[in-house]
């Protein structure tokens, strides 16, 4: 049985090889894997844990190249569905030439969307000892049942429970409704992990992004209100990209670490990389119990140990373009946790 289970979804970004009004504008595209959950699966196998991938894709070209790569990276696919009718999900993406970034979404509805309670491989989930998730698979009725379930199940079998939101505004209905479903799924985690900017759009007044970087006393502020309300928290990790990060327990430790120095080519994955950093080297703890009550009573010498890996498989993910493919081995953060 894997270590770890994965749900979400996975789907192929078309990047435009050039800056460009919009993405109707590109000459032409590159075809990069994705999907946060999936990205996180890759990332705990090139650790050295099992993993699982569980979400649907298109029985199509598309579909049977994201099955591959997560495949070929040595996470278990035999929990992934391959849907004859729906096509995999597709996104489109520019840098315009302001700096920001246009999306086109090809979702109408994509396999991902549809993935239900049925598909959902229960045997994976029960038998695993951590399962992590993110939001997107909640924005749709069908894929929310299914995630839920899931999320349920893997509680009821006594594993402890990941989440990383991972805040995608083009894929809501509105702001409003994304926060309302995001919170939501924070009452049944173990594990939360949210960038600053996330952080502060939970508390926000009108359910809007920052429009600058958060004050690091406002990311503490709201931190705090959060395990206040989710008392279910055990461990809440903020990143703050080339910052680093910020951790709380519910039992109070507090910590922090800078972010290594790197050259930064495409930050694409480094929340993704983060989160399989931290959740492999929570295992390599072998804490016995694995449960919610020790999680959230660990001294911040384990916690400094967890999140010095999870900032370094961060850091490495932003050196080399793409996600997938810049997510590192245990040599290599290695490497750079002993040069710095
Ligand atoms: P997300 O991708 O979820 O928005 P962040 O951008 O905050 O998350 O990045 C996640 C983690 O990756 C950070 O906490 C940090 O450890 C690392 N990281 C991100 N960007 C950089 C950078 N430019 N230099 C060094 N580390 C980085």
């Amino acid at each position: 049985m894997p270590d770890i289970v994965c749900l979400g979804e996975a789907l192929i970004d078309f990047v435009a090889l050039e800056a460009c009004t919009d993405v109707g504008a590109a000459a032409g595209f590159i075809k990069a894997p994705g999907g946060a959950p999936a990205n996180v699966a890759v990332g705990v196998a090139r650790l050295g844990r099992t993993c699982a991938f569980l979400g649907k894709v298109g029985d199509d070209p598309f579909g049977r190249f994201l099955g591959r790569t997560i495949q070929e990276a040595g996470v278990d696919i035999s929990g992934m569905v391959f849907d004859p009718v729906h096509r995999t999900g597709l996104a489109f993406v520019s840098l315009t030439d302001s700096g920001e970034r246009d999306f086109c979404f090809f979702r109408n509805p994509s396999a991902d969307m549809t993935y239900s309670i049925p598909e959902v491989d229960l045997g994976l989930i029960t038998g695993c000892r951590i399962f992590h998730f993110g939001s997107i698979t909640m924005i749709d009725r069908a894929a929310k049942a299914a995630t839920l379930h899931a999320m349920n199940s893997a509680r009821a079998a006594g594993n402890i429970i990941s989440y990383d939101p991972n805040l995608r505004p083009p894929l809501w209905p509105s702001l409003k409704v994304a926060r309302r479903v995001i919170l939501s799924a924070m009452s049944g985690s173990d594990i939360v992990k949210v960038s600053e900017e996330e952080l502060a759009f939970l508390f926000s007044a009108e359910a809007e992004l920052p429009e600058s970087r958060p004050e690091l006393g406002d990311t503490k502020k709201h931190a705090l209100r959060l395990l206040k309300r989710h008392p279910n928290i055990a461990i809440l990790a903020v990143t703050r990209g080339a910052e680093g990060c910020l951790w709380w327990t519910r039992a109070g430790e507090h910590g922090a670490l800078s972010g290594h120095k790197v050259t930064a080519v495409d930050t694409t994955g480094a929340g993704d990389g983060f989160v399989a950093g931290m959740l492999t080297a929570l295992l390599d703890l072998a804490m016995k119990p694995l449960d919610s009550a020790a999680l959230g009573n660990l001294p911040n010498k384990d916690l400094g140990q967890i999140f010095a890996r999870a900032n370094a498989v961060g850091a490495i993910a932003t050196t080399r373009k793409g996600a997938i493919p810049a997510l590192p081995t245990l040599a290599e953060i290695q490497y750079l946790i002993t040069s710095n």
